[in-house]
Formats: structure tokens, sequence, C-alpha cells
């Protein structure tokens, strides 16, 4: 076989796009497409063999071995040369096959007169695809020049085969993105949902990639790159110095994007006949496939950065930028990465369900999809590769499991699992007008969380006795810059008509740690969660506390006003803030306006610290409410973004539930008023516990309302707590084992 002129390649590259244009079968178009490239690249043989399924490659097209091997052939993923190259997403270049470690030698096929070898894998951004193999009889290393020829075939072949270009009806070859897949992640959030895939980032679709003019290609190629530069460093500046890690990944970003090196592999791959977006996916699944074989964990979590890079410069160089043109489906599921609370709330009320690749149950992303009441999965591993727009979704949030591209029989039993709940909720319905009065006789206060004007209307919904939680940074996030005090005294102000006289507590500003606004600068803090957040920075820079309480004040007009500072560690933190709000009242008054009927100011006990404070304190706070989010992550020192440290610790271990009683106990002591506002108040067990724990008020998610009413309804909260009390002295490290079996016992 002759050497191969970078003119050859670009020919064979036209011809192949030639091939593959014509009407055809996918099965004649790939039988055409060996039968072109053994005769361009004067080898006796070219093969293509795709995967089966996710273990196993088939031969699926041939020229020059048997014809009826195909599709009779097959070979485990790592068996013999061809499984190796699709294992390893690595070249074999050999001029004795059957010398080579690992050669499995294929009877039907009658290779056995063929001596040399040219494997590249068919890849496309870490999907793999197949293999595409040259074989001859005389035995010689193939040049450097041929088996790039072969990269770039490959390359076409990948893109045109995510295109699916090899498809036809009733056809045996794989479809990539067209068969069912399942993922199994973890909980987010309970519940069941049906929809059609809608990505957060959607991928670049590359409809050429074969190009007729190097020289133009090679200028749009430096002409995105170097928009690629202005956009980095553009980034740099709006991060300011202050953000030292996000400057350290656009600095990786800016040396990448203005690497000769990578350069020059991109004008090579266009000089061989690749379009620009085409050899830019081409540098981007090599470093991919290199980077995913690394054993060190910092150069496989580089792999994120390159992506994004090259997304960037895809999107540039095809103008398909986050608008795709694409219709956002009627029952959306939305699949990302990871996202945070401020983009997820963007898409307003419209998803059934979410999908995250990472993504943790404590995150405020996670406390918004609860808040929606629609289910959520985290570390689902692989979906965003998987999925295109418009897939049909089945997510089972209650076992963290993805059917994608589900099958009918599935299907059907998911849409079963969804009636029953529908069932459920009728009965909670039912129970909507009844309290939570329990066997022996405590009526427990169910409150609502919400931050949102469109969480209201759950308020009547749910029969939720008012707004335990009222998260104001919510709309602070929705936002690209502050909102003004008068709009937020409407907002505000609409609130509480909406809530009809019922209480709502609205709690200031709690951002920092995940909360990031948009255009609040961020903090380069080691520790974010133990950072300047919430409270600290209202009182560090009063403005928009004050600005917020001026709101609140105007808002109420006249009708009573609940107002509670989050993260008090310290009571001095109280009461400054509480000097600074009764200032505004005295400046509201001075301006003539009225003020509150009734002022009730509290506190969110979120550090154990202050379950330790002087008994001044309680007796100062009009009422105290536990955000169990953090303090559970401050008790035990687990962040609760992060999964891996989050789910060693439960909230029912005995030195957690012996933290709460004592708690109760303090607040018992001066009849401080008590609630418990994290997430655990909406999950019908752990409610049922700090119930006997002796809380007598919990705000919750709106869905989880009916669930723990129901439950709450059929326990006795003595005799759950003398079981509690039972499982902590025999020791238990989680009394849960023992409240389960207990509950099990209750009467429906
Ligand atoms: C909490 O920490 O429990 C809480 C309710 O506040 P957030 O989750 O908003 O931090
Ligand atoms: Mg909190």
């Amino acid at each position: 076989m002759p050497d191969l002129s970078e003119s050859d390649s670009r020919k064979l590259l036209r011809r192949l796009r030639d091939t593959l244009a014509l009407p055809a079968a996918g099965q004649e178009r790939l039988d055409r497409v060996t039968s072109l490239i053994a005769s361009s690249l004067k080898t006796e043989v070219c093969s293509v063999y795709l995967f089966r399924d996710d273990d196993t490659l088939e031969l699926c097209a041939t020229q020059g071995l048997r014809p009826e091997a195909v599709h009779q052939t097959r070979m485990r993923l790592g068996e013999g040369l061809v499984g190796r190259v699709a294992k390893t997403g690595k070249f074999i270049n050999t001029a004795n096959a059957p010398a080579e470690k690992g050669f499995r030698y294929m009877p039907e096929t009658g290779e056995e007169i063929y001596s040399s070898f040219l494997g590249v894998p068919l890849q496309r951004l870490g999907d793999r695809l197949g293999v595409l193999v040259v074989q001859s009889k005389r035995a010689r290393e193939f040049s450097e020049d041929e088996l790039y020829a072969l990269e770039v075939v490959a390359m076409v072949l990948a893109e045109m085969s995510e295109l699916g270009a090899f498809i036809g009806e009733g056809e045996a070859l794989q479809a990539p993105h067209q068969g069912p897949e399942v993922f199994r992640g973890a909980t987010g959030q309970e519940g069941a949902a049906e929809g059609r895939v809608w990505l957060h980032e959607p991928r670049v679709v590359i409809t050429n990639p074969v190009n007729d003019d190097p020289r133009r290609e090679k200028a749009r190629l430096r002409a995105g790159v170097e928009r690629l530069s202005a956009d980095v460093d553009r980034m740099m500046q709006a991060i300011g110095a202050a953000d030292k890690e996000q400057q350290q990944v656009l600095e990786a970003y800016r040396l990448f994007a203005n690497s000769r090196g990578w350069r020059r592999r991109m004008e090579e791959d266009i000089d061989r006949g690749l379009s620009a977006e085409a050899a830019v996916e081409k540098e981007q699944s090599t470093i991919r496939a290199r980077l995913q074989q690394s054993q060190d964990q910092y150069l496989r979590e580089r792999l994120d950065d390159i992506d994004d890079l090259s997304n960037r410069l895809l999107r540039i160089l095809t103008g398909q930028g986050q608008e795709t043109g694409a219709e956002m489906p009627e029952n959306p599921v939305l699949i990302a990465r990871n996202i945070g609370p401020g983009e997820l709330l963007e898409y307003d009320r419209k998803l059934r369900a979410v999908v995250l690749e990472e993504g943790s149950v404590g995150s405020h992303a996670a406390i918004v999809a609860r808040a929606w009441g629609i289910p959520l999965v985290i570390r689902a591993e692989g979906i965003v590769t998987e999925a295109l727009n418009g897939d049909p979704i089945l997510v089972d949030g209650d076992s963290g499991v993805v059917h994608l591209r589900p099958e009918e029989t599935i299907a059907a039993a998911f849409r079963d699992k969804i009636a029953m709940q529908a069932k459920a909720l009728e009965r909670y319905a039912d129970l909507r007008p009844l309290p939570a009065l329990t066997k022996d006789g405590r009526r427990i206060a169910l409150h609502m969380n919400a931050g949102l004007m469109a969480d209201l209307p759950s308020l009547t919904h749910s029969g939720a006795e008012g707004v335990g939680l009222f998260r104001t940074e919510l709309q602070f996030l929705i936002r690209s810059h502050v909102p003004g005090r008068e709009q937020l005294a409407r907002l505000y102000s609409r609130v509480m008509d909406a809530a009809k006289g019922k209480r709502v507590v609205f709690r200031t500003l709690d951002i920092g740690s995940d909360k990031v606004l948009p255009y609040m600068k961020p903090q380069d803090e080691p520790n974010p969660a133990l950072g300047w957040r919430a409270i600290r920075v209202g009182l560090d820079k009063p403005g928009v506390l004050r600005m917020q309480l001026q709101a609140l004040i105007r808002a109420a007009a006249g009708r009573p006003l609940s107002i509670m500072f989050p993260f008090i560690a310290d009571p001095r933190e109280f009461y400054e803030a509480r000097e600074l709000l009764m200032r505004e009242m005295a400046r509201e008054a001075r301006l003539n306006r009225v003020l509150p009927a009734r002022l009730e100011i509290g506190a969110m006990l979120e550090t154990p610290s202050l379950a330790f404070a002087p008994r001044q304190f309680f007796e100062q706070v009009d009422f105290l409410s536990i955000g169990g989010n953090d303090l559970k992550q401050f008790f035990f020192a687990a962040d609760r973004e992060n999964e891996r440290v989050r789910r060693r610790y439960d909230t029912l271990s005995s030195e957690f539930l012996g933290f709460i009683a004592r708690i109760v106990e303090r607040c018992r002591e001066i009849d401080t008023p008590l609630s418990f506002c994290g997430e655990d108040a909406g999950r019908p067990v752990e409610a049922a516990c700090l119930a006997a724990m002796g809380l007598d008020m919990l705000s919750m998610r709106p869905a989880s309302i009916g669930p723990v009413k129901h439950l709450l309804r059929r326990t006795n909260l003595t005799d759950l707590a003398g079981v509690i009390a039972e499982a902590q002295a025999e020791g238990a490290q989680s009394v849960r084992p023992m409240v389960m079996s207990y509950l099990a016992g209750l009467k429906d």
C-alpha cells in the first residue's frame, strides 16, 4: 500500500461523503464504505465492527473477509486485537498480527492469510461506537500517514453513525442513542415521572464533517479560536482576581486555547479533509480517550474542562449556541451534569423531573426540585452523553433509576406506578381539612416551606397552616441584578395577600455557600459552607439587608410580620440584626408609614453553638426554627453537598436525636416557640421522630404535608418516644430499625 498524501486523504474523504450521501439502507452504505476504503488505501481488507451491546462487538461489514462472517463474528470488549482497540480507545498497528499479544483467530473470517493489521477506534466524545480495521497480506507496518488517514475516516464514520447513517429499518446494526438504556443513580427526591428529555446543555450536531477547502476551514478555525480566547479573557475579567480557584481553571483554559500543539493537530486534520468542527471534535475525542484511561484523578477531572472548552469552540463554529432552535417538549425532564439553584429556577415550574450526573441531596438545587415536588435523580453517570433532546424518559425518584427510551412493557408498569401515586395523593387530599392529631392527642402544626410566588397556591392545596420558612434568597437567585426595594415590597405584599392571613415567616437573605448570586463577586473561600454567608454577610454589608427589612415592613402595611434571621451562630449576631430591624422600624415610623400590627423576630438554629447559648438568648428570641440541613452538616462535620460523607450519618442516630431533644428542653424551660424547617421535616418517618422528641411545629415542602399528616395521625408519639428511648438505652447507633418495625405495626 503506497503512502497517502494529504490530497489523497482529502480525495478519500470527499468520495466517502459522496458515498454516504447516496440514498441507501444502512447495511448497503456500510458495504460501500468498506469497499471504498479498501480500494482507496489499496489494502485487501477493510472491516467495520460495531457494538452490539455495551460488551460485544460484531463484524458488521467487510471487504476482503468472508461475507458469511458478517453479523456472525462477535468478540467481547477487550478480546482479540479488535476488542483491545475498542477497550483502550487506542490504535493497533502491526506487521505481524498473529504474533501480537491477545490476538484471537476467527476461523470463519478467513483472515489467517493477512499479516498486517491496523485498527482504529470509532468513537465520539467518550462514546465507543466500534472499530475500523484494514488488513493486508504483506507483512509491514502502516505508515504514520496511513494511520492518520484512517483515523480521519473513522472520525467521519463516527459522526455519520451519530446521525444514524448506518441504521435502516429491520437491520441488525446497533443504532446510537436509540435503544433503551437504564441508569442507576441515587434518590434526590422521591416520586415518578414520565416525560421527554430536555438537555440543559444541548450537544452540538455536526452535519458536515468533510471540507472542500482547507484554507477556508483553517481560517474559520483560527477565527473561532480567537473568539474563544477573547471569551476566556472576558470570563477572567468578570470573575476578578478574588476567586482564585475559578481563575486557575480559566488560566488552564487560556493556556489550552492558546496551545500551539492543539491548533497544529486540528489544522493537520483539516489538511486531511476534515471540516473545522470535525477537527475540534476529533481532538476532543482523542484527548478524552487518553484522559479517561489515566490513573491520575486530577487529570481525569480535567476532562470536564476540556469538554467545556471544546464545546464552546464547537458552538462558536457551528453557530449552535444555547439556542439550537429545539423546542422544549411539553413534559420536559431536565438532564444536566450539574446545576445551580439559580439556573434551575430559570426553568420555572415547567419541569417534570430532573436527572443529574453529579448533584447532591443537600444542595439548594435539590431543595428547589423538592419544593416543586418533582422527582430528582442524582449521580446518573453517563446520561448526559447518551440522552438526546426529545427522547422518552421515565424517572423513578424512589429507587434512583432512570429508563431512557424505555421498552413499552417497562413504560406500562411505570404508568401503573404513577397512577398509584396519584391515588395516594387523592387519599391525602381527603386529609386536607383534618388536623395532624396524633393517637395520643398531640396536635402538630404542619407548615410549608416556600420561596417563590408560585409556591403560594400550595398553601391551599396542601392544607398547610402557614409558611414556616420563606426562603427570600430564591427571588434574588432568579434575577440578573439586585431587585429594588419597591419591587421586593410589592412581591412580599403579594405573598402576604396570597397567604390570606396565615402566618408567613420571612427568612432574610441567606446567600453564600452554594447559593451564589450571579451579580455578586464570588468569594475566594476554602470552605464556603463555613464561610462568609447568610447573616454574616448581612451584618458586615448591611445595605441589602436593610433594604430587604424596609421592603418587608412596607409590605406588611399594618399586618402582622414574622422575620427570621438565618445562620445565627452567636447570640450577638441576633441582637445586632434585631437592632438593625428596630432602626428600620423607627425610620419607617418617622416617614409616617403604617407599621406592622405585630412583629415577631426569630432566629434559625443551624449551628450546634446556639443550642448552648445563655438562657437570656432563649428569652430574647420570639421563636426559634431548627435548620436541620445545616445543623446536621455541622453536627456531624459532614458536607451536606458531598454525597459520599453525607450519607454516612443518619438523622435518626441516637446522637442527633439526643441533641434535638436537648434543644427542645431548653426552649421548653422558657416557653420559646420552636419549629423544625430542614428537609427532614418532610420525610414522614423522620417527621414522626422529631415530633416524638417534642417538636410541635414542622415546616416542609408542600407535597410532604399529606404523607406526614397521614403517618402522624396513625402514631402514638408517647409510644414512639418510648421506642426511641429503648433503642438509645440499648446503645443503638441509629434508632431507625426499631422505629421502622414499630411503625410497620401501625394500623392503616
Ligand atoms: C436548613 O439549613 O435546614 C435550612 C432550612 O436552610 P437552607 O436549607 O436554606 O440552608
Ligand atoms: Mg440553612
